[in-house]
């Protein structure tokens, strides 16, 4: 499962920015996960559970945004989401030449403490 890995870089980076900015306790944490990261939320949810269990995140929400495939067509420049990453063909032409925008993000959008 490599959401494990992903969710404990996660934290690796909340924790570095918690003690730069004398953070003691984590109230709310918000990630933007791109439908094709492959990253599932329940998973990283799981992680975050398995993970994140000292005083730092006790008590702490994790919010997960995600965010649908957006694609352009390299054949007609139509920008189409994907709702299904096995079917990269544009609903306009029918091409498949198509060129991913955004998707693939996985990122803290903010976090909360004190
Ligand atoms: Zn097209």
């Amino acid at each position: 499962m490599h959401e494990i890995s992903l969710m404990s870089s996660i934290l690796d980076t909340l924790r570095e920015s918690a003690i730069q900015n004398g953070i003691n306790n984590i109230k709310q944490i918000k990630l933007v996960v791109g439908k094709f990261s492959m990253a599932l939320p329940d998973s990283l949810l799981f992680a975050f559970e398995a993970l994140g269990r000292e005083e730092l995140f006790k008590g702490a929400v994790l919010e997960i945004e995600e965010r649908d495939i957006k694609c352009i067509c390299q054949d007609c420049q139509h920008p189409f989401s994907l709702d299904n990453y096995y079917n990269f063909v544009c609903p306009n032409c029918t091409g498949r030449k198509t060129e991913i925008v955004s998707g693939r993000e996985l990122y803290i959008d903010y976090y909360e403490g004190d």
